[in-house]
């Protein structure tokens, strides 16, 4: 089938690469004429395992390419896939104006009738009114289909190839019969595919991203209880994740969750809630306690070397907002060093894959390494906040050689309290005691 993908970012990069995979003549367009650019140089423009691979298969057969023409992209699919950027406005409602423009182009530019899959997260009611937009505009008929897309960065191949359910919201079932059938190469192993109303997937995605949150911010809340009544927050976490009525994923205390979903996506659901005239009490208190979450290591900091830290230097290992990403958008690590800097302290940071999106944010306010050993030259103290693998285990005496002292502040909680007993680090982690260390901080 021919296939448009409008936004080549995370998931339109990710969805246009995995449906030319299965057979599909894919044309990708984006606004952004330098990442065009960089794709038909055979360049990845962002860091996500085994994209460049998939990208570059396929852009040789022929199957794949990009453009910047907007309008022939337009025309060239049958089913045009909307992947562009929903930000949030500064009081968390949505940012709708990446979507409106390209509801508009569509009208512009369709030669005939078409089926338009929106991937990007919208507010409910938001598909209702980009059909309406367009078949007011265009004198050829457009059926939107909602089409929310579930994968996680570090791992969007496999959650694109593999999901866990597909969600299709449409109101006309031949238009949800064409994306079903797009997606059947990827449910062979007998996932599910949902066929609701247009409105209901668009609150699925929503309703699902709040509940992870939701589960992160309340592990993260018991975290600080346990902080003040000196109880590791694990041994609480082992007793009631065994519950097989709760489990354990999404259930670790830590630094607070970021990137470019969850924080707008509970700020976004929040704000459609007040419009129905209901209450999120509860929404707006994940978002709060999440706010306060991405601020505990650096109180810590500030607990063990004062307000001012002008003339202390800290070395910060992981600033991506996760593992396998190069994605800092409202990472942790990013509110850490703002903090750091504004209280007169000198930062050096270390990431495998998003110190040039640092950066492109912090110039040369702070200095990047690529070494998670070499960052740590003459730094007073190491903090933690992205938990890549190779963080796990590392040799802790070549950090206690690098650092001026052994002090290490963990925002995720990788190691056992015991071996740092053990190796005399001072250590301060999430919701759990201080290893030698002032227990108040
Ligand atoms: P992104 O910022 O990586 O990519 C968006 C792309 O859209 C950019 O390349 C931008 O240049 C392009 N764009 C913006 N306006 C445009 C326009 N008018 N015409 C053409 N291109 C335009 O964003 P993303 O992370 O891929 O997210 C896209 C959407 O998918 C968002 O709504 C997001 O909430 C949702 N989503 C993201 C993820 C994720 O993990 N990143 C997962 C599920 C859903």
């Amino acid at each position: 089938m021919r296939l448009t993908i409008v936004g080549t970012g995370y998931v339109g990069l990710v969805t246009g690469a995995c449906l030319a995979d299965t057979g599909n003549d894919v044309v990708g367009t984006d606004k952004d004429p330098e990442k065009i650019d960089a794709l038909r140089q055979g360049e990845c423009p962002i860091f996500e395992p085994g994209l460049a691979e998939l990208l570059n298969t396929n852009v040789k057969t022929g199957r794949l390419r990009f453009t910047t023409d907007l309008a022939e992209a337009i025309r060239h699919g049958e089913v045009i896939f909307i992947a562009v950027g929903t930000p949030p406005l500064g009081d968390g409602s949505t940012d709708l104006t990446a979507v409106h423009a390209v509801a508009d182009a569509i009208a512009d530019h369709i030669e005939g009738p078409k089926i338009v899959a929106i991937k990007s997260t919208v507010p409910v009611g938001t598909g209702d009114a980009f059909e309406e937009r367009i078949n007011r505009r265009s004198k050829h008929r457009v059926c939107v289909v909602s089409n929310p897309e579930f994968l996680k960065e570090g791992t969007a191949i496999g959650d694109f190839l593999k999901p866990d359910r597909v969600v299709i919201g449409a109101e006309d079932p031949s238009a949800a019969a064409v994306i079903k059938e797009l997606h059947e190469p990827f449910v062979r192993n007998q996932r599910p595919m949902f066929i609701m109303s247009r409105s209901a997937a668009e609150m699925t995605k929503y309703a699902a991203n709040a509940y992870l949150s939701t589960r992160i911010s309340f592990i993260n809340q018991i975290a600080s209880i346990c902080d003040r009544l000196g109880i590791n927050v694990n041994e609480v976490r082992s007793g009631m994740g065994s519950d097989a009525r709760i489990g354990f994923h999404f259930l670790y205390p830590g630094a607070g969750y970021g990137g470019s979903c969850f924080p707008k996506d509970v700020q976004a659901l929040v704000h459609i809630a007040q419009r129905a005239g209901v209450e999120a009490d509860l929404l707006h208190s994940v978002h709060q306690v999440n706010q306060r979450q991405r601020e505990v290591l650096f109180h810590k900091i500030v607990a063990r070397f004062g307000e001012s830290l002008t003339g202390v230097c800290f070395a910060i290992w992981g600033v991506a907002f996760k593992p396998k990403t190069d994605d800092i958008r409202e990472a942790p690590a990013v509110v850490l060093i703002e903090k750091l800097l504004e209280a007169g302290a000198t930062v050096r940071a270390h990431d495998p894959a998003a110190l040039d999106n640092l950066r492109r944010q912090f110039g040369d306010r702070l200095t990047y390494h690529e070494s998670n050993y070499e960052v740590l030259d003459g730094a007073d103290a190491l903090a933690i906040v992205t938990e890549w693998n190779e963080f796990r285990s590392p040799s802790f005496d070549e950090i206690e050689r690098r650092l001026r002292h052994p002090i290490l502040f963990d925002g995720r909680n990788l190691y056992s309290l015991e071996a740092m007993r053990t190796r005399r680090f001072e250590y301060y982690s999430i919701g759990r005691p201080a290893v030698n260390g002032a227990p108040s901080a």
